[in-house]
């Protein structure tokens, strides 16, 4: 049981709020962007700057409360979120501060990808990360981050610079290549398991209008489609990345009439070259097979990063399972034209996400993001937004995985995991596992942090 009086003095230490059960701002306050979790924690504190969040680390150390760490929320596991326990809550501090000559980002921990991308295209420049604006700049950086500019510019770690974090003992510190090199590497990749970050630095890429968007063709086509895209996406320049993904068109504009509600694969695409150049670049990609459905040309970066937002508002049915993906077989694309022809719901998908490019120029050693050299981030997701979906979309998603995972490199992407155990998380960390439990028990041996894809100090 919590002392009150000890609430009432937690309370009081905050700028910012503190939410308990019954509060009028409890239920919206404790959901995350996944409704497949439902967790009810006993307090929540709204941080509003560095202060608050020392606070609450201390709060929870001395009440002996188990700590979830929330940025934006979108955590796959719901891992922002626990029963019972103290919820520390960043969203308040979403600061982004550009330095257009250094092209440097300072952004704070409760901001959104959307909310870095609105500051930074104000000068051309673009942070690398997803491909949906409302996804937390938090839980994605520490867990690695890719998405449409990784070929070009790499990972979202191989962007970051430094983090100011609070740590499990309550100390404020700053770990970058010089200072606490430690904490700095294990971050980059090791998730939420070392403290609480508060700002993060980036380096920022000269990335303004690029050429993308979705192109999509008939299932028919889809074999076809699958196998000249797994030679071209390995052997194409840097600057066009290109996704694989089987979807349903939505019932709106500008998706054509005749084609609403129908599966079709596509490859989502976004070339950062010379824009003057775009349409020679695309002319073979369309000259292959020519799209049923093209929605490719000149767009703002920003525009693209909040392409598919409205087909994924939160609140939805979310089951996640993924896996790293070196070759992809013909067997392997038989098994998913199987289960693309069965999606389940308007918005279930498969995406392989090429990690390939600039991505390789790091050193497997360099971060503990080990996979490296696969070629594809595999992810299926399950996706419904009524309740009663749940178990009919993570069962598709659950079949779909395992038919799949034979044919895979061994871990997944810690950021499309739930939570699915140590042995999931030692693959995906491989050599790297043995340094990242160093640092966990120098920095925090109680495992005060461990509402993660969790690194155990043993
Ligand atoms: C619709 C959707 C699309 C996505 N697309 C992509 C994509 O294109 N590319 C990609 O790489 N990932 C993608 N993801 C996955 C995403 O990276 C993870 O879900 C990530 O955890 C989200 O970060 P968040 O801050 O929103 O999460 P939260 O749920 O707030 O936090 C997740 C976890 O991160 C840690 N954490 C969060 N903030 C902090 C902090 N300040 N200090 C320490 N630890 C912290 C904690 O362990 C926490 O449990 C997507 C997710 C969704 C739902």
């Amino acid at each position: 049981m919590l002392n009150e009086a000890a609430i009432a003095a937690f309370r009081s230490s905050l700028r910012g709020e503190l939410i308990e059960p019954g509060d009028s701002s409890y239920e919206a306050a404790r959901k995350v962007y996944n409704a497949m979790i439902e967790r009810r924690p006993r307090l929540i504190a709204r941080c509003a700057d560095v202060a608050d969040v020392m606070a609450a680390v201390k709060f929870a150390r001395e009440q002996r409360l188990l700590v979830a760490i929330r940025g934006g929320g979108h955590n796959a596991g719901g891992l922002g979120v626990c029963d019972g326990g103290l919820v520390i809550d960043l969203s308040p501090m979403s600061h982004v501060h550009v330095d257009p000559k250094k092209k440097t980002v300072m952004v704070g921990a409760g901001a959104l990808w959307r909310d870095v991308d609105h500051a930074t295209h104000a000068f051309g420049l673009a942070v690398p990360s997803g491909i949906i604006s409302t996804t937390g700049v938090a839980g994605l950086t520490l867990g690695g981050g890719i998405g449409y500019l990784t070929r070009r510019y790499g990972l979202t770690i191989d962007n970051l610079l430094a983090v100011e974090i609070v740590l499990a003992d309550g100390r404020f510190v700053t770990a970058d290549a010089r200072e606490n090199a430690d904490l700095f590497w294990a971050v980059r990749g090791g998730g939420g398991n070392f403290g609480v970050v508060t700002t993060f630095l980036f380096k920022a890429q000269p990335v303004d209008t690029v050429y993308g968007g979705p192109m999509f063709w008939p299932m028919e086509d889809a074999a076809e489609m699958m196998r000249w895209y797994r030679n071209f996406i390995v052997k194409a320049p840097d600057d066009i990345y290109g996704f694989f993904a089987f979807h349903t068109m939505p019932p709106w504009a500008p998706f054509p009439e005749h084609l609403h509600n129908k599966k079709m694969c596509g490859i989502v695409w976004c070339y950062t070259g010379a824009m003057k150049k775009a349409e020679k670049v695309f002319r073979p990609i369309r000259g292959f097979k020519t799209p049923a459905i093209d929605l490719v040309g000149p767009i703002p970066h920003p525009a693209l990063q909040s392409l598919f937002d409205r087909l994924y508002p939160p609140g939805m049915q979310w089951y996640w399972k993924a896996d790293f993906v070196k070759t992809l077989s013909d067997e392997a694309i038989a098994q998913h034209l199987r289960f693309a022809e069965k999606l389940p719901s308007l918005e279930s998908t498969m995406h392989l996400y090429p990690i390939n490019g600039a991505v390789r120029r790091v050193k497997k050693q360099a971060t503990p993001w080990w996979y490296r050299e696969a070629t594809w981030s595999q992810v299926i997701v399950g996706v419904d937004p009524d309740p009663a979906n749940k178990e009919m979309v993570s069962a598709w998603a659950k079949e779909y995985w395992n038919a799949l995972h034979p044919y895979a490199a061994g871990g997944a992407y810690i950021n499309f995991m739930m939570e699915e155990g140590e042995d999931r998380i030692r693959a995906t960390y491989g050599k790297n596992y043995a340094r990242l439990v160093k640092i966990k028990r120098r920095r925090d041996p109680a495992n005060f942090f461990r509402v993660n894809q969790n690194i155990m100090p043993k």
